[in-house]
């Protein structure tokens, strides 16, 4: 994009000890612990749309632990060891959530009834039976479920069962974010999409249509949109596209939020008795890669299809609201936290593979650690690519 003269002398030199790129949940996460650590920064958040405008406005409100895949194939993949630290880091993430804003969850419709995940067919099953014995191994409290209990519970029907996770959460993530940035107290820019960045002596150079910010560093928090600001990231993040329904609202009668289908479908009945719906981007593999965040129709169709096969108490109600957004894929399924190569001044974090809102809160205190030379996690470190 190129600029008039006229254009940007409209704005003026603003300076920074840091500007994050960025006003999603990781964006105003790391405001937020670079803030805590150090209460004399000055801090700076650019946002191209308004607060939470990307998948952060847009995702369904689980504050799940683990990753994209159940427990039992995350231990196949990385044994049992690092399995259980990666399931504990995104522990930490809704510990760190309940300590830092224990007076503010009821504000932000927070609730800790748990998550399930129900099998459709033997072979989720069995995985998941693996699962909750791999979990109780570690102590993790894992609850299973027959179908019967699964229709009691959750008015959920042509389930085999499934297994409930005890601890995990559900929360409204644009007031999540909204609270984070409160209580984070540094100056918001939004409607400011960042063209390009450059280091000089002083610093980086960060430039908007409207404003030039200098600033001592930069983090990029873009998730899907990291390759678009640097090619570095071409390899290693990928922008996924995630869809929605939403239908009236009617009696409360579901207790925890869902996943179906190996994670890649879920629903929850939100506080207000809405019914949620997401998933089934398998069914359109190479249309829900890129920056389009339009529904389709075939997917729509399958959330709708999914209430009348699964949901039949919820069958009548009306969809008042349907949408996309663009998640950020990693390369390995794990976020990742690091510094550009050669370059100290520019962090980033990315990479929450549909598991941000469980997730980010935590990343942005450890992209504190990688900015202040602290160690982190070898699975989050962005070194490990
Ligand atoms: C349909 C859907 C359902 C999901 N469900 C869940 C869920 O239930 N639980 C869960 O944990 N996760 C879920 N996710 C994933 C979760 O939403 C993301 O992992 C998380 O929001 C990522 O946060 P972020 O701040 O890194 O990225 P984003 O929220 O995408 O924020 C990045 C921001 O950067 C801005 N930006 C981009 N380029 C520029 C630029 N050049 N200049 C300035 N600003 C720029 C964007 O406008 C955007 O606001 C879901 C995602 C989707 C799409």
């Amino acid at each position: 994009m190129s600029y008039s003269f006229w254009q940007t002398k409209r704005g003026s030199q603003k300076k920074y000890d840091v500007c994050i790129v960025g006003g999603g949940i990781s964006g105003c996460s790391t405001a937020y612990w670079l803030k805590k650590e150090d209460p004399s920064l000055k801090i700076a958040v650019i946002e191209k749309g308004d607060l939470a405008s990307g998948a952060t406005g847009r995702n369904a409100g689980f504050v799940t632990s683990g990753s994209v895949e159940h427990f039992n194939r995350l231990v196949h993949l990385h044994g049992a060891q690092k399995a259980y630290e990666i399931w504990n880091y995104s522990e930490e993430n809704l510990k760190l959530i309940k300590s830092e804003f224990s007076q503010d969850l009821n504000t932000i419709g927070f609730r800790q009834n748990g998550t399930f995940s129900l099998a459709s067919d033997q072979q989720e099953m069995e995985e998941l039976e693996e699962t909750a014995s791999l979990m109780r191994s570690f102590n993790i409290p894992v609850e299973e479920l027959y179908s019967e209990q699964i229709k009691a519970r959750l008015q959920a029907i042509n389930f085999v069962g499934g297994i409930k996770y005890l601890t995990d959460a559900e929360v409204n993530p644009v007031q999540l974010t909204e609270l984070i940035l409160t209580k984070a107290n540094i100056d918001f820019y939004p409607f400011s999409e960042v063209d390009s960045f450059e280091e000089s002596s002083s610093g980086v150079q960060i430039k908007t249509q409207k404003n030039m910010f200098e600033s001592e560093l930069l983090v990029l928090a873009t998730n899907a949109y990291l390759p678009l600001l640097s090619n570095y990231f071409d390899d290693k993040v990928f922008a996924t596209k995630g869809q929605i329904l939403v239908t009236e609202p009617t009696e409360m009668c579901m207790e925890a939020p869902c996943y179906a289908h190996f994670v890649l479908d879920y629903f929850r009945q939100l506080p207000t008795g809405h019914l949620l719906i997401g998933g089934f981007r398998q069914l359109e593999k190479e249309t829900q890669v890129g920056y389009s965040d339009h529904t389709s129709e075939k997917i729509q169709l399958a959330l709708a299809d999914f209430i009348q096969n699964h949901l039949p108490k919820f069958s009548h109600l009306s969809i008042i609201n349907r949408w996309a957004g663009i998640m950020g894929f990693s390369k390995d399924g794990q976020i990742f936290v690091g510094s550009l190569p050669g370059n100290s001044r520019v962090f980033f974090l990315g990479g929450f593979t549909a598991h941000g809102i469980g997730l980010a809160f935590h990343a942005g205190k450890s992209l504190v650690d990688v900015i202040y030379g602290r160690p982190v996690p070898d699975f989050i470190s962005a070194k490990r690519f």
